[in-house]
Order: C-alpha cells, then structure tokens, then sequence
C-alpha cells in the first residue's frame, strides 16, 4: 500500500506505542484488570472534561453516545432548542426528534459560531421555562467552527433547561471546563483529539444530568446510562466492551498526560494556526470567521478556478495526502484538513507542500514554497498562534 499522510478530522493518525496496545491479549471484562484499567481511563479523562463527576464509556462511535445523551435524558414531547452550526449540530437535533422531543433551532450562518446574545435573548423569552434543553456543539466538524463554550455557558445563565454538549471533535484539544461552566451531559469519543481508533464514546454526566436521566422517559436499553453507572460502579462496563480499544486509549492518555494538557491545547492551536495561514498564503479563504476558528480542523474554500474535489483527488491520488471535503451542502466547495492525532510538525509542512504541488498540476498559478514559509512562521513562533 502506497504510504498515505491522513489529515482528516476522524479517523486520525494513532501512534505506533497505542496501536500496539490492540495487539495485547485479551482479558475478562468481568475481571479485576479490567476494573484497573477502567478506572485509569476515568482519572485521565475526568481533567480533559474538567468534571470531578462521572464519566462513562461505551462501546460505539460518537454518534451512539449522542443518542444516548438524547435518550436518557428526555422525553417524548420535551421542547428542546438546538443550536446547530452544521451537520453535527443538525445531527444531534435529528436524534433529538427520532427520539419524540419537539426541536427548535436557532439559526446561525454557516461558518460563525452560536450568537451568546442571540442564545441569551432566546432564553429569555422562554418566561415559562418551556425549554427542557440546550443542544450545543463545542466543535462543528463541518464548517471548522469552535464555540465558546464559557461565554455560552453564561449567556444560558441560570435557565433550568439540561445543557448537552457534542464536544466530539474538540475535547482534549482545547480547554472544556464541564463543572465550572455547568454543562451536563457531554459526549466525547476516541477517534478524534484522543488519537485512538475509532470505538469508544465517553459520556460524562453532572448532577444535574442524573436527576434528568432518573425522570426522562424515552426508550433505552443498549444505551441505557444508569446501566452504565451501575456497571461502572463494579469497574466494569454494562456490555462487552472493546477491549482493545481500551488498551489504546489508556496508552493514548498515557501519552497525552505525559505531553501536559496545556501543551497539547497550545500544539493543537499551533497547528490550526499554521494551516490556516498556509492556506491564505496560496489563495484559500478560510471558511470559519476570525472569531470562530476550530484548533482541530481548518476548513477553507479553494483558490478561484480551482475544483474542491479534483484537489483532493490529486492530493490523495499523486501525494498521498487525504484530507476532507464538504459536508452536505458545502459538499465539492471546501477542503478540510485536521490537526489531531500523532501529527508532526513535518507532517504538516509536507501536506502543504504536496497542497502547492497538486495546485500546480491542476493548473492553478502557485509559489511554490510559499505556503510552506507561512506555515514555518507560525510553527517558530514568529506569528502569533490564532492568525
Ligand atoms: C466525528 C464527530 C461525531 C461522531 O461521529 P461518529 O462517526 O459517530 O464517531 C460527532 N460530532 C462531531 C462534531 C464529530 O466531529
């Protein structure tokens, strides 16, 4: 197989040391190694969340912790406001209506983050405390947009409505404080800022989530959370989990802990910030507003004349390099490139170089090195991260 470079946002590279921990034998889950080893996966996640609460692990990708954040802790009928900024978002407020709740939505443009005074002013009007819930993403995958979750956070104040964050794409990259900025049920998963393999959801639960999840009635089993807390309880989860898996993330958080969690906030930033001014350098507009930019995912609408798909066509086919397209309606109009998992810095400048490369071969007036040098200052520290 031809050596590919993957810069998608999900699946991400994984480390040699965490992809052999897939090869160790497998052990009972019912056991006392398993419990061991639970239990370490609850210490090196409790601080990405930031939550001294309880955080659970499931055996599906992103999207089964999100139904089960929907399942557990609504009910047919509850009025929920969503507050998509992309596919992500419109996906949480689909489970959300498959599972009965009515949705609302509040509107933002494609590549700005949640309004805080529109989210304020919406809350406000809801003098009745009709509004059950607050679906919110940290980090929209699609349009390379991160929200700022702390200024969210204040702008829900003190309204009663359960606040679920789809923090899939962004946790582990950039600071998420649950307890101090009163989130309540926050879903994760391993494929993505935790540089695992895809196969595990992380589901962490406040409090306050307990309270709704005790009282919700819509219909659960495989993803039953109080089942989960219950096993949990016993270090073990309610099914059989994937064990290797496991493995994977208590070596990947090994590694992450090892690196420092600020540090990893500042490498993730760093990295956004050198694609982002690669890409302006050779012509791209970057899809995200200034104030919006994710830290794990840079997404930008190539040069004028040049296709979106014939780039990435070229990139993987010539170059190696696979990066993302457009989701839904930005399909064929924009490129994504991530910055998560066992990324180095010459990883990325030989991406963008191969991006020039492949903008030459599909005809596009290029400078070559020019995207290179850009993202060079930035990885020196001669520009400010966040350009
Ligand atoms: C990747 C991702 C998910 C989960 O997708 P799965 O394919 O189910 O793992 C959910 N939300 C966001 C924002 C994501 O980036």
């Amino acid at each position: 197989m031809k050596k590919t470079l993957l810069l998608l946002p999900g699946p991400v590279p994984v480390a040699q040391p965490v992809l052999e921990a897939m090869a160790w034998p497998m052990i009972n889950h019912r056991g006392p190694e398993f419990a061991e080893l639970l239990a370490r996966l609850e210490r090196g996640m409790r601080p990405i969340f930031g939550t001294e609460g309880d955080v659970l692990f499931l055996g599906s990708s992103g999207t089964g912790g999100l139904e089960a954040a929907v399942a557990n802790a609504f009910s047919p009928g509850d009025l929920l406001l969503s507050c998509p900024v992309g596919a992500f978002g419109k996906r949480l407020a689909d489970i959300a209506r498959t599972f009965g709740c009515t949705v609302e939505e509040l509107d933002t443009p494609l590549g700005a983050g949640v309004d805080a005074d529109a989210l304020r002013e919406r809350l406000k009007r809801d003098t009745a405390r009709e509004i059950r819930g607050i679906l919110l993403t940290q980090n929209e995958t699609s349009t390379g947009v991160q929200n700022d979750m702390e200024t969210l956070a204040r702008a829900i104040g003190d309204h009663p409505a359960l606040r679920v964050v789809d923090a899939v794409s962004g946790l582990g990259a950039t600071r998420f404080e649950m307890d101090a900025w009163g989130y309540d049920i926050v879903v994760s998963a391993s494929q993505k800022a935790l540089a695992v393999p895809p196969g595990i959801a992380m589901v962490a639960v406040s409090d306050r989530g307990w309270d709704a999840i005790e009282h919700a009635k819509a219909h659960r089993y495989y993803f039953d959370l109080r089942k989960a807390r219950e096993f949990a309880r016993k270090g073990q989860t309610a099914w059989t989990p994937p064990i290797s898996v496991f493995y994977a993330l208590a070596v990947s958080l090994e590694r992450y802990h090892a690196e420092g969690i600020d540090a990893n906030f500042a490498r993730h930033a760093r990295y956004a910030s050198a694609i982002r001014s690669a890409f302006e350098t050779l012509g791209f507009s970057i899809f995200s507003r200034s104030d919006a930019h994710s830290v794990t995912v840079v997404a930008a609408v190539p040069p004028h004349g040049v296709d979106a798909s014939a780039l990435l066509k070229t990139l993987r086919e010539s170059y190696g390099v696979v990066l993302s397209g457009g989701q839904g309606e930005l399909t064929g109009k924009i490129v994504r490139m991530g910055t998560m998992g066992d990324v180095s810095e010459s990883d990325l400048l030989g991406a963008i170089g191969a991006i020039e490369l492949a903008l030459a071969d599909l005809g596009a007036a290029v400078s070559l090195g020019m995207g290179v040098a850009a993202a060079s200052q930035v990885l020196l520290g001669r520009v400010a991260a966040g350009v």
